[in-house]
This record gives C-alpha cells, structure tokens and sequence, in this order.
C-alpha cells in the first residue's frame, strides 16, 4: 500500500483502534496468548494521550515458557540445523513480509511512540526490513576457517550458534533496534525470545507473527511483552538463556551484567546510553551543512536517539555565527501531530519522560546556562508528549545537561579554544557511542580521528553509515557491535576441532 494523506492516516489509525484490531498479546511458541496471570495494561499513544490498546502484563511464568520453548527448539535443531541457504531464504521472505506490511508496522510504531508517520513510513520500516534481508542473504556466504597447523593435523575454527538469545530492547527504534538483534541471531541459528520495551511493544509482537508466516519453525522466535523488573530480570536471571542482547540505558545495562554473575554467566553485549560530541572547527569547509547536520543530529527523532549530537562543541572564533546557523536550522523542527505526513518532530514517548526532558532544561537554567531556543512544552500540553527544540549556550561540561544522556530535544552549546582543549571536552565524558567533527584539514581529521574515545567518528557529516559498518560504544556506552558481519560475534561461539591425522 502507498503513503497516505493526514486524512487517511487518522482514519487509517482510528479503524485500527476502535475495530479492536491492534495485537497485544505474547507470541509464544508459534501463537499468540494471553499472559499466564491473565493481566494486561494499557498501551497509550502519547500523542493525545488515548488508551489504543492491551499489552499482556507477562512476567516470570511467561518467560519460563518461553525459554523452555526456545531451548526445545533450539535442541532440536529444526532451526540451527537448517542449511545456511534455508535460513538466508526464510529471512528474506519475512523482509518481503514487512514490506508487504509496512502502512500497518508504521502506524503502529506512530501511535505507539509518538514518532513521525513519515519516518515510520519511510524510515524505520523499510530500514528494519533491510536489516534482516542483509543478515539473510549474508548468512550463506560466510566460510569457516582451517588453522595453518602441522602436516599431520586438520584443525577447523567453526562458528557455531551460541543457543538461546534473549533480546531486551528499547523504545526509540523499537522495530528497527529489535532487527539489529534478531536478524543476526536467527541468521545464525539460535532461538530467540524478544522482550520489547514496555513502551512500544506493538511492532514486536506484529512482527512475531510474520516471522511464522515467512516459515520460522515454532519456539524458534517468542515475543513476550512485560516490564523490566519482571521479564527483563527473569530473562538476565535465567539459567537457560545462553546470550542477552540488549540495547536501553547504562543504568540498567550495569544491572544485566549483574544477573549474569549471579546466574549462568551468559554472554551480555550491550548497546547503552551516549553524551556525543559534535566538534566543529573554524575552518570547515561548509559551516551551513554543519548547522543543519547540528540540527537533524540532535533533534532527529524527539531527540530520542543514543547517538544525538547532544553536545556542540564549536571554536570561539565562530562561536556566535554558527550557534546563529544551528538556531536558524533548527526552527525547521516543529512539533506536530505524528500522523500528519507534514510533520518532522513528534511526540516524546510518554509523559513522564516529558517531565524528565522538562527537569533537565529547568536544571540548565538554574544552573547558569542561557536558552537560545525552546525550553518549553510543545502543543497540547496537558494530554501530549511534546517538547520544543532546546538550545542551552553558555554550557561548561561539568553541568548536568553536559554530563547526562537528556535522551530528549536538548543541545548543549560548549566552546573551545583548540584542538587539544577540543579533545579533552569530547572524551571527558563516561559515554563513547558517537562523535563527529568538522574540519577541512585532512590531516587533522585523521589526527583527531584517532584520539576520540567512540564506536564511531564522523568527518564532515553526522551519524551517516549502512548496514555495511558496526555500531556501538566505547566505555559505558556498552560492548559488542551491532550491524555488519561483526555483529555474529555476539550470537556465535568458535569452536576448534583437532583432528589427528
Ligand atoms: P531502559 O534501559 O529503561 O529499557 C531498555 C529495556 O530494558 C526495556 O525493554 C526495559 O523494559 C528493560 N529493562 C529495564 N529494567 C530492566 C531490568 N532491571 N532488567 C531487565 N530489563 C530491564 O532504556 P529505554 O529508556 O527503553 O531506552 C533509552 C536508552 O536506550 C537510552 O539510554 C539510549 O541511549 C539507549 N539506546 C542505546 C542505543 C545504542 O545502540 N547504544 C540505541 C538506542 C537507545
């Protein structure tokens, strides 16, 4: 189906809703079900703050039969021993799938957090499906090793899948963030239970049910909705689960680490939180498309985005002209009713994370920072999540609003007098997902390049890459990568095998 008018999408949204047609319910071991204890809550669009539908409340009885149905499938291989071009094939149809499926996956993701219905559109959704058709059509092109042994040895490296993965996922990218996750673990072999934020559960569990349909075996894929402290902790606590793969916030990454330690010491590969410097020199080569990249950097998606260029770092000798251009770029971002196809800045997830964006703008204020834009509560105040594009000047990193992941529309303006000041700003931070910086000298791009503490760095453009390049972070921004090949290294043990000839 093709994109749509305001009109359409409202009306598309409202038949969805009030026909009673949006699934909540745990997919478990090929079907959906309802939560063990029978409890649900209310899934609510932060929009306009309307209930549009139930979530199954699951906790430890729901994961236990989840897991239980993972390692049943996993151990009987009708999904690991399946050939890599059986596996690569079944992918690719439930990326066909999503497409097929990409007006309702995107009202979904629009109304269940508040994005855009344009980047839902035409973002998130193709970009998931591309995510698990990459991983499939990979998968049977990867070739093990034969170590360079002695004569009378043959000794192979093989991958092998690692078992039960267990996913645990945030709400900024819900879809798309799950396929980073699944796409490489299926392709591998494992079994998979997907624990989606209980903020954004719906694409998930519409997306179990593609999953079958393209020809998943059952118990190969479980989408079991619930809260953090009850699904997400069973799941790092349980001793049948052999890898979580989770991307949220530092604080509660810290905590997997520790259900690990007290449980099976499963393999943890986290993707966390970030406070990203975006450096900009005097002698860029083009300080327009450096204020707009600024812009779309730090308030693409309601801000809600791990890599944000949250932090501007820009020379004093053109401190005041380019904060004028990021302003100016900025004002291009105007919150509006996510379904409207107009609209570039949607709502924040829900309405306590609006207050929490809120307190931290009030903590800049009062803590000596000067607003150059923004700073307030956007649209309907009382029943949607919306904050206007905030712009702090006058920051030092040593202030809260430099210092912690906001994970909301608010940049932090610092400056620098050079480049050894610049780097020493940049990496001073617990945080090391992103950074970007603009130069027209190659050989400092390269220098600097080198001396910036992230997963990724940037020259001349923000947060630009494909599926081609791994992402994650430095320091606590987490460990492992997502995308590329390397990302089967969280989903795949190396096994030597020594024969004796
Ligand atoms: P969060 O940590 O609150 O939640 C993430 C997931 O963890 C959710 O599914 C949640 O239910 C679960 N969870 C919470 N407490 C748990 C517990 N005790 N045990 C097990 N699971 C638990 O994060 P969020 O608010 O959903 O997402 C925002 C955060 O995600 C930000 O910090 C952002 O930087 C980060 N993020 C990182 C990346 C990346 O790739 N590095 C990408 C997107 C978002």
């Amino acid at each position: 189906m093709s994109d749509k008018t305001y009109a359409q999408w409202q009306a598309y949204c409202q038949a969805l809703v009030s026909q009673q047609r949006i699934e909540g319910r745990a997919f478990i071991n090929g079907g959906y079900r309802q939560a063990q204890s029978g409890r649900s809550f209310d899934c609510i669009n932060p929009a306009n703050g309307e209930v549009i539908a139930q979530i199954a409340e699951c906790d430890e009885a729901d994961v236990e039969i989840a897991v239980s149905a993972a390692r049943q499938s996993f151990e009987s291989g009708v999904w690991r021993n399946q050939s890599p071009k059986v596996r690569k094939e079944t992918l690719i149809k439930l990326a066909a799938l999503m497409e097929a499926n990409q007006t309702e996956l995107a009202a979904l993701e629009t109304l269940d957090m508040g994005k855009p219905i344009s980047e839902s559109f035409h973002v998130d959704v193709p970009g998931s499906a591309d995510v698990i058709r990459w991983h499939g059509e990979a998968i049977d092109k990867i070739y093990d090793e034969v170590a360079p042994t002695q004569d009378d040895v043959l000794a192979t490296i093989t991958r092998e899948p690692i078992g039960v993965v267990a996913a645990i996922t945030p709400w900024n990218f819900p879809l798309w963030l799950a396929c980073w996750k699944i796409g490489p673990a299926l392709a591998a072999g494992n079994s998979v239970v997907l624990k989606p934020s209980e903020k954004s559960s719906l694409t998930a569990i519409f997306l179990a049910r593609l999953a079958s349909e393209a020809g998943i075996p059952d118990g190969v894929f479980n989408v079991v909705p619930g809260f953090g402290h009850t699904v997400g902790k069973a799941l790092g606590l349980h001793m049948q689960v052999d890898c979580l793969a989770f991307t949220g916030s530092t604080r509660t990454a810290r905590t997997l680490l520790e259900y690990a330690g007290q449980s099976n010491m499963k393999r943890v590969w986290l993707e966390a939180g970030g406070k990203n410097p975006n450096i900009v020199f005097a002698d860029c080569p083009d300080l327009d498309k450096a204020a707009r990249s600024a812009a779309s950097g730090c308030f693409y998606n309601q801000g809600e985005v791990c890599v944000a260029g949250t932090r501007l770092l820009v020379e004093r000798s053109i401190h005041d002209e380019f904060v004028q251009k990021v302003v100016e770029a900025s004002r291009y971002f105007k919150p509006g009713d996510p379904l409207d196809p107009a609209t570039n800045m949607g709502a924040l997830v829900d309405k306590q994370h609006q207050g929490n964006v809120l307190q931290y703008i009030q903590w800049g204020q009062q803590g000596g920072a000067t607003l150059a834009l923004g700073g307030e509560a956007a649209l309907d105040a009382d029943k949607g999540a919306f904050v206007e594009p905030t712009i702090f000047t006058g920051v030092n990193n040593q202030m809260r609003i430099a210092r912690e992941e906001i994970f909301g529309p608010v940049m932090a303006v610092i400056p620098f007098d050079d480049e050894q000041q610049a780097i020493q700003i940049a990496n001073d931070t617990d945080y090391g997902l992103g950074a970007a910086l603009w130069t027209g000298n190659l050989s400092r791009a390269h220098k600097l390049a080198k001396q910036l503490r992230a997963g990724s760095v940037w020259i001349n453009n923000y947060n630009d890459g494909d599926m081609t390049v791994p992402f994650g972070g430095f320091k606590q921004s987490g460990n492992g990568r997502d995308k590329s090949l390397h990302a089967l290294d969280k989903y795949t043990e190396l096994k030597t095998t020594w024969i004796q000839l």
